[in-house]
């Protein structure tokens, strides 16, 4: 084992920062630039053995923690997220890419997450049946798994480890996550912060690594569960994989999220929605919003017309400049594939109404940017509908009626969000209950739950049965103990007499 070089980026194992026993190394870049500004190490079993091991030494204790106490973790937690907000902001984006708002709002949603976890003790009371027979009740209690861990993508480096951690821990497990290896830095800062606030060692690390370390975690015997979010491909081999190595596994994978746009509908408000909800983080969030449904011809026309005026005015930017609406995409590879799903469209026969390929920021030249783009015509046969193309670039499928709108969500492949527009308060209610999608927004481009309700989407969105933090999370993080416990009279006779059995 050794220590990692001056702005390397190591793993975070027993409360100690940049060791490694990794031989490779992966490019962590600016976005912005373009250029490498750091290196992470791309981590081994051997390494996933030493946190496994301190987890093991460290968690029987933290789930012996009363609960209310591990509640007093997660709010001194909050406490230091919020005084660092700005240093973590400004990290964040300069590995991601997005915008110093967006930053702040990753790391705010990641803390909804956390301020549930301060009513842990509340969440985790069981069921009670007094008298379910004479002398008898009947309770059940949740306990921790053991040892979770957390598989996580770049695009939300500080939200979606707290999804995780944050209900793993309180309910009193210990976690290893393994971040995205392309933004690693905010995941260490969060893990130092935890354990600032009291969080006892070994009860949160973080190992970084790419495949040979996710399959370590999902080998391992000591592992008891795993949540992962990423793209669809890669979610459906860890479910599997985890599965069939007897772990509890939760999965979250791509979206292709459409907006219904009712001929009804406001469509300034609509326009200003899409205008985030599409563009918004260049395209990279699974809740983002990336093809557009108008019901009816003339709706597609007057939307398109307003559309068009509001794509050229983004401002595409860098992550520290405050008037931009949005940033560089990840890295190189990235940019090309979006670029590449744009030509596609071209091919297809799909009319390209904004075209943001070749574009240049002066003086950032080499930063890794796309334009806002827009495509009219598209048609559910177009390989680009029905993939993700995580990217800047909105798809406007036409639909006749409103059948046809509710069938284009429902059949396609991912099920995560969808959105309708509407001032039809039946034809909202209807669309709700009909949709075959996990989250749906009434008047909401980006309808992403409420902390203490749950986040999941269905079809190839997510393989597995629970969903991430609210209730559910809980549920996953814990099993259920019921107990049934007879205290009988023992002066009673009958029914109630309390026989001790005797040799005999
Ligand atoms: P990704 O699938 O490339 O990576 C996710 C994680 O898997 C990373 O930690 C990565 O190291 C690991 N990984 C990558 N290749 C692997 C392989 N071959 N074997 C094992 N592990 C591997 O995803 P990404 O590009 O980081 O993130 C973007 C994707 O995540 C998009 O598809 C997006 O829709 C999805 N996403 C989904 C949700 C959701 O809740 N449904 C949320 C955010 C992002």
């Amino acid at each position: 084992m050794r220590r990692v070089a001056v702005h390397d980026i190591g793993h975070y194992i027993a409360g100690g920062a940049g060791e490694t026993e990794a031989a490779r190394y992966g490019d962590v870049f600016d976005p912005n630039s373009g250029k490498v500004q750091k290196r992470v190490a791309l981590g081994t079993a051997a390494d996933l053995d030493r946190a496994v091991a301190a987890a093991e030494a460290a968690q029987p204790a933290w789930a012996a923690v009363n609960p209310q106490r591990r509640a007093r973790v997660m709010f001194k937690f909050k406490e230091l997220v919020e005084a660092n907000m700005e240093e973590l902001a400004h990290t964040l984006a300069s590995e991601h890419g997005k915008v110093i708002a967006d930053a702040r709002g990753d790391l705010m949603r990641g803390l909804d997450v956390i301020e549930f976890c301060c009513g842990i003790p509340h969440a985790m009371k069981g069921e009670f049946t007094h008298g379910a027979g004479p002398g008898i009740d009947v309770w059940s209690m949740r306990q921790p798994l053991g040892i979770g861990a957390g598989i996580t993508p770049f695009n939300f480096p500080a939200m979606i480890p707290m999804w995780m951690f944050g209900v793993a821990i309180a309910v009193g497990n210990a976690f290893i996550l393994k971040p995205s290896e392309r933004d690693p830095s905010v995941p260490v800062r969060l893990a130092e912060l935890m354990r600032e606030a009291g969080l006892p060692e070994g009860i949160l690390q973080v190992v970084h690594g790419d495949k040979e370390m996710v399959d370590a975690i999902l080998d391992h015997p000591a592992i008891a569960a795993v949540s992962f979010v990423g793209s669809s491909d890669i979610a459906h081999y860890v479910y599997s994989r985890g599965v069939a190595a007897g772990k509890r596994v939760q999965a979250m994978g791509g979206a292709k999220n459409h907006g219904i746009v009712m001929p009804d509908a406001d469509l300034d408000q609509v326009v200003n929605d899409l205008s985030g909800a599409a563009f918004g983080s260049a395209g990279e969030r699974c809740m983002a919003l990336p093809v557009v449904v108008p019901v009816g011809e003339e709706t597609a026309e007057r939307l398109r017309a307003k559309l068009i005026p509001a794509i050229n005015a983004l401002r595409v930017g860098v992550s520290t400049d405050p008037e931009a609406h949005y940033g560089p995409v990840i890295n190189a590879a990235h940019k090309a594939k979006v670029e590449n799903y744009i030509q596609m469209g071209v091919d297809e026969g799909a009319e390209l109404v904004v075209d943001g390929r070749g574009f240049t920021l002066q003086g950032h030249e080499k930063g890794f940017f796309v334009g806002p783009t827009l495509f009219d015509r598209v048609t559910t046969k177009m390989k680009t509908y029905q993939e993700e193309i995580f990217g800047p670039v909105l798809q406007i499928v036409r639909a006749h009626d409103f059948e046809e709108a509710l069938r284009l969500p429902s059949e396609h492949q991912y099920g995560n969000g969808v959105a309708i527009f509407t001032r039809n308060g039946h034809a909202a209610r209807e669309f709700a209950a009909r949709v075959n999608v996990g989250m749906v927004g009434i008047n909401v481009p980006i309808p992403v739950p409420v902390a203490y309700h749950t986040f999941g989407g269905w079809k190839r969105s997510a393989f597995g049965d629970t969903n991430q933090h609210g209730m559910e999370g809980v549920k996953f993080w814990t099993k259920v103990k019921t107990v049934t416990g007879r205290w009988p009279d023992g002066s009673a006779s009958g029914d109630n007499a309390f026989v001790i059995p005797t040799m005999g």
